[in-house]
């Protein structure tokens, strides 16, 4: 990858930061390498009121808080707090507004946040309204109450790029809190608080995790006043991940950079395999340059991650009988795995998008999501290729 294909440089020190930040073995009693972990829940107190550090569990525990310190050094910010899960993270940000307030949202987005949105934070009388990608659709949908833009790029399924410098201009001309998934690319990837967002948020769920064993999330900022607000947040609103998942999550990020270059490199072969396959009608990959966000992609990024979507020649029975044949693909809906998955958005993450508006966003019977995982390049597209030729 000389060059890094293009894309911005991969950013330095990265893996050091994920094998060498708050793992001080002076910190623990007997010196230990890896970070201990502490299940306990209360700690004792010398005299009413007087503790070392830590009272209860959920306001801080030195697992925890040596994952939360990584993320925030990955991601370039200065507080991170974490959640149980994505969502988890995203329900606490409601907790920023207000009744009458109102959040602009990309419409390509997550299926779980959507419903988060519009069928909860609704009822608390906060407005929510859709905007597509360019930046000048997010200027026409601005209201005089738009209080948070939320937007994930690459989007979920459709991998369309938001220009994450100019939304940035805009949000802070509008006084508005400019929040970006970045579950998608990972710190190692897309550093959205350098480009200007207020807060990011990833689900850990996925690639940080990277290992389907954790339900994680965790917001992330480089603004003091606002790292303060959602540490108090994570403690009263109580959505905290439990030790043992933090511990399982300190142990995969050492390995993320290795991760994420094998991810690229197999979603790039599967791509490209795929482009040329006279069965499949478009396939959608930000490192490819037929992707019409290629040089926005490019500028704002270090490169892409397994994620790519694909349009089968067929319908919903040519979608069915592909999935049903391959072998090394798994048909689950999550990503960012060492497995290999494969999704049928418009059946499995985008139900609760009335099919209309999922057919505008391009969520069709025929649209196939993959997450590439580590596999043996070639065992996945001899895979693909068996299956596309049962179609
Ligand atoms: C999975 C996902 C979420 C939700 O995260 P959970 O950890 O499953 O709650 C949010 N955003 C994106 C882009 C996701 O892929």
């Amino acid at each position: 990858m000389e060059n890094n294909d293009g894309f911005l440089p991969l950013p330095k020190h990265f893996s050091t930061i994920a094998i060498h930040e708050a793992q001080e073995p002076e910190k623990w009693t007997h010196n230990e390498v890896v970070i201990p972990l502490t299940l306990t829940v209360s700690y004792k107190q010398s005299e009413p009121g007087v503790f070392r550090k830590y009272a209860h569990s959920r306001n801080g525990n030195p697992t925890r808080d040596a994952l939360e310190r990584i993320l925030a050094k990955m991601e370039n910010g200065k507080t991170a707090a974490c959640f149980s899960s994505g969502l988890g993270s995203i329900t606490t940000l409601l907790a920023l507004l207000k009744q009458g307030d109102h959040i602009l949202c990309i419409d390509d987005v997550y299926g779980g946040t959507y419903k988060l949105f519009m069928e909860v934070a609704t009822r608390f009388g906060v407005e929510i309204s859709f905007s597509k990608c360019e930046v000048s659709n997010f200027e026409k949908n601005i209201r005089r109450n738009t209080k948070m833009i939320f937007v994930e790029s690459p989007t979920n399924p459709t991998l369309q790029i938001v220009n994450l410098a100019e939304l940035s201009k805009l949000s802070k001309r509008c006084n508005a809190l400019l929040v970006v998934d970045n579950t998608f690319l990972t710190p190692y990837l897309q550093r959205p608080l350098v480009l200007g967002a207020d807060i990011v948020m990833h689900s850990v769920t996925k690639y940080l995790n990277g290992h389907s064993d954790v339900c994680m999330g965790v917001l992330i900022t480089n603004d003091e006043i606002m790292g303060k607000r959602l540490k108090f947040l994570q403690e009263y609103m109580g959505v905290v991940p439990s030790q043992f998942d933090c511990f399982q999550v300190l142990r995969g990020i050492k390995t993320l950079t290795l991760r994420m270059d094998q991810h690229r490199r197999n979603s790039m072969a599967v791509a490209k395999y795929l482009e040329g396959h006279p069965k499949i009608e478009k396939v959608i990959h930000p490192g490819l340059t037929s992707h019409p966000q290629h040089e926005l992609a490019k500028k704002q990024s270090s490169g892409h991650s397994g994620m790519l979507a694909v349009y089968l020649k067929g319908d919903i029975e040519t979608s069915k009988k592909f999935l049903a044949s391959l072998k090394c693909f798994t048909l689950a809906p999550s990503l960012g795995d060492t497995e290999s998955l494969v999704a049928l958005n418009a059946i499995m993450t985008h139900n609760a998008v009335p099919k209309k508006e999922r057919e505008t966003l391009g969520i069709t019977d025929n649209l196939i999501r993959f997450s590439v995982g580590l596999e043996d390049t070639q065992d996945l597209i001899e895979d693909l290729a068996q299956a596309l030729a049962k179609i």
